[in-house]
């Protein structure tokens, strides 16, 4: 049972609209609060876009993902589950990155989920462009490598961007790999689609024994099915879970820097994460929403509502 403090603040004691925004109206507690210690699962704010090839912006993302994660209330409509009474859940507050400065920013980041992971919190993080998910793997699979389940339009596996340029949110995976910070016999990649460079990603996911599970597959078999192979691939071993939001239709979320047709819906993508029950979830992320391509706001509240379906698969 949580203890009181870690309660999100209800609507019935102040409207969701009112507040300083939080994740999901939790307390902050940041690494000097005298609570830190008692954390279980960590939100965090990942404000930076510093890997992006193409359109920017997710820098922007956790500042709205917390305002719009002030709609969730305290219960799962479909599964019941009371997350935040299972488990001590806080806001950590923000990663504190260099703009201007992608190798200083990798390791910032690294640094701050050492300490989350030196205490013992699993990490749930905002993004942040797909490139904040590599020093969240350095600091997390420092013992062993993990398992993973990657929901995106994109495999982000390849070897380089620009000619040699080896860090961008095109390449965390293939670092995580030559890292050994994944075991790639238990990667599946689910999503997969849209125009490509070339078939160099695809390649090498052949060759090290990732499972790329393609859209137009995905839509074949539907989503039971398909997750139960997911699984099956991660097994009971340790697995982080890295949700990129376009791997959800443009439709329902147009807020991305890279946006690929033939996605599935808002409710596919919520299906995917509950489909999760039993996977050992050591830490996960949504990531690549841009509030400056996100005019209603719609994807920052998909993103915040897969953000609370994956803290409810952490509880488990
Ligand atoms: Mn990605
Ligand atoms: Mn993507």
């Amino acid at each position: 049972m949580s203890d009181p403090f870690f309660t999100p603040v209800s609507g019935f004691d102040l409207p969701r609209f009112a507040g300083v925004p939080t994740f999901m109206r939790l307390p902050h507690v940041d690494f000097d609060h005298p609570r830190f210690n008692e954390v279980q699962i960590g939100l965090i704010g990942a404000p930076w876009d510093g890997g992006t090839t193409n359109r920017p912006g997710p820098r922007h993302g956790p500042r709205q993902l917390r305002d719009m994660s002030t709609m969730i209330r305290a219960q799962n409509g479909a599964t019941g589950i009371r997350p935040f009474e299972v488990a001590n859940c806080a806001d950590l507050g923000d990663v504190a990155p260099n703009p201007a400065d992608v190798m200083d920013s990798l390791q910032r980041m690294q640094r701050f989920y050492e300490r989350v992971h030196t205490a013992g919190i699993r990490p749930l993080t905002g993004g942040g462009d797909h490139l904040c998910t590599l020093p969240i793997l350095r600091a997390l699979a420092k013992d062993a490598p993990l398992g993973m389940v990657h929901f995106d339009s994109h495999t982000d596996l390849y070897h380089s961007y620009f000619d040699g340029t080896m860090f961008t949110h095109g390449t965390p995976f293939r670092r995580a790999v030559e890292e050994g910070l994944l075991d790639p016999a238990r990667v599946v990649m689910i999503g997969i689609r849209g125009t490509a460079y070339d078939n160099e990603d695809r390649d090498f996911a052949q060759n090290v024994g990732i499972r790329v599970i393609p859209i137009e597959e995905f839509h074949t078999r539907g989503v039971a099915d398909v997750m139960e192979e997911a699984r099956g691939i991660v097994g009971t071993g340790d697995t982080y879970v890295s949700y990129d939001i376009d791997f959800v239709d443009p439709a329902f979320a147009p807020g991305t820097g890279t946006p690929e047709i033939g996605g599935p819906n808002s409710f596919q993508a919520i299906e995917v994460v509950r489909a999760l029950q039993g996977v050992k979830i050591v830490g996960a992320d949504l990531v690549e929403v841009s509030p400056p391509f996100d005019a209603s706001g719609a994807t920052a509240y998909l993103g915040a509502s897969i953000m609370f379906e994956l803290l409810c698969m952490m509880v488990q």
